[in-house]
């Protein structure tokens, strides 16, 4: 889950309670439309007969379902635990060759890839045989989806471009080249084998369907809304008209939106926001991207969506007195109710956000949600402190909470369970960063990337497991906080 609340009069209370309930809201991740188009953002959204309830910073609330237009569900971290949204459609599945089952139990045999046996295949293939150069199509295309069941999407994007260079034409590796870009939130690279693909097949649903998660990925809602339709009156798809009502929700909404756009980002705003602000917050997240490239070593490709809501209705329903927060859903979305600069509340949830971005997209949205969790809040600045007693005690009287247990989704966890959850995923990576620094993270993100596990990338990255990761939070927390 990417929501981080900040609910400014009970961060002044006593920490631990603070805590709990800033943790409670971080749960949130709904959001509840209502049909004058208000939003709420909430945790545990459930129906229940003719009403709606959900928890909020304020406390938990019921709605009557009269009022609720529809609820959109925050996906993030619910199978993959990852930080970065879902992506709005499926891959298509393409078999660039059929018929060369041989060829597959050649090139992957024993759990390793025969290059010798590609290379062969290869050289047969500068002979132009038609059959020789399915047979490399066939054979790369084994080893690329090898590669990628064993996490590495760098190597597999090889062996496409490796077929490619003798198969220019074949529809099934461009596509399958394409997805892996999409994956990686390479959306302008995905559009070059997109683009081929198009010229060889004008009427092919599948380039339409990817050239719109393509474009819609880049924030260029025209551009989806275009391509959907257009996979739509090819071959009609429920998921692309699933994909095309959202995209179509976002356009018409951003439409009286305007823009500010820098190197790293493209955002987008209401009239409630002021241009002063919107400016103000893109100079925070310019200063927080170089901060984050430098610290996790790692850019990402395209410019990152932001959008500014001003909604009074949080306020209205929660009687909040002050807040602000944000979810990431592949776009950092922000409400900005009632501000006319960069808090520091603001900030700390601008660099919370972006931080989600970053530790998605370099993990190529494999990054458990303990690791997203534990180094978006170290970024944003907060420690241990608060909480580091609470857990410790845990810890003896047995109680303490496992890393391993926090890799998928936090939703289903009682709030009481989430607030030891956030705190115990930022006192290990706190941990790690006091053993081997930052560079630890930046080293175990790449290794989330590519490894079969996340036991695994620790071992490669800590050479720990995660026994040893729990034992030496634990340990940490008593040496630094508690006396
Ligand atoms: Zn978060």
């Amino acid at each position: 889950m990417t929501a981080a609340w900040y609910y400014s009069s009970v961060r002044r209370a006593a920490p631990i309670v603070a805590f709990i309930l800033l943790a409670v809201s971080s749960a949130a991740a709904d959001t509840i439309v209502l049909k004058n188009g208000r939003r709420i953002v909430a945790a545990n959204v459930v129906e229940e007969g003719d009403r709606v309830s959900c928890e909020t910073s304020a406390g938990k609330l019921s709605i009557p379902k009269s009022i609720v237009a529809r609820i959109e569900r925050d996906n993030f971290g619910s199978s993959s635990g990852s930080g970065s949204a879902e992506p709005p459609v499926s891959a298509p599945q393409v078999e660039p060759v059929r018929g060369y089952n041989d060829v597959a139990r050649l090139t992957v045999h024993d759990n390793l890839i025969d290059f010798a046996y590609i290379s062969r295949l290869e050289s047969d293939a500068r002979s132009n045989s038609p059959v020789a150069i399915e047979k490399v199509a066939a054979a790369h295309h084994t080893a690329a989806q090898f590669l990628l069941s064993k996490g590495d999407i760098n190597s597999a994007i090889d062996h496409y471009r490796q077929a490619l260079s003798f198969a220019p034409d074949n529809m099934g590796l461009l596509l399958n080249l394409s997805v892996l870009y999409l994956r990686q939130s390479q959306f302008s690279n995905a559009l070059d084998p997109l683009e081929h693909a198009r010229r060889i097949s004008p009427d092919s649903a599948d380039v339409a369907k990817l050239m719109g998660w393509a474009y819609y990925g880049a924030n260029k809602m025209d551009r989806a809304v275009e391509e959907w339709n257009r996979a739509e009156r090819i071959q009609p798809d429920p998921e692309v008209e699933h994909a095309l009502e959202k995209a179509q929700r976002d356009k018409a909404e951003e439409e009286s939106y305007r823009e500010g756009e820098t190197a790293h980002f493209v955002l987008k705003y209401t009239g409630g926001a002021t241009p002063d602000l919107a400016r103000a917050i893109l100079h925070v997240l310019e200063d927080d991207f170089r901060d984050l490239e430098s610290q996790l070593d790692y850019t990402p490709p395209e410019p990152i969506g932001v959008i500014l809501y001003t909604d009074q209705a949080f306020a209205d329903i929660t009687r909040a007195p002050s807040w602000a927060g944000a979810i990431n859903d592949g776009r950092i979305r922000v409400p900005v109710q009632g501000l006319s600069s960069v808090t520091s509340d603001l900030a700390h949830v601008l660099k919370h956000e972006l931080t989600h971005s970053f530790v998605g997209q370099k993990s190529h949205g494999r990054a458990p949600t303990w690791v997203q969790e534990g180094v978006a809040q170290w970024m944003e600045g907060r420690r241990s402190n608060s909480a580091a007693g609470a857990i410790v005690e845990m810890a003896g009287q047995g109680q303490a909470p496992r890393l391993e247990q926090l890799e998928g989704s936090w939703l289903g966890l009682p709030s009481g369970a989430a607030a030891i959850a956030y705190a115990y995923s930022l006192a290990a990576v706190e941990s790690i960063i006091q053993a081997g620094g930052v560079s630890d993270i930046s080293r175990l993100l790449d290794n989330i990337a590519t490894a079969p596990s996340m036991e695994s990338a620790l071992r490669g990255t800590l050479h720990s497991d995660y026994a040893d990761l729990d034992q030496q939070t634990i340990a940490y927390l008593r040496s630094e906080y508690v006396h």
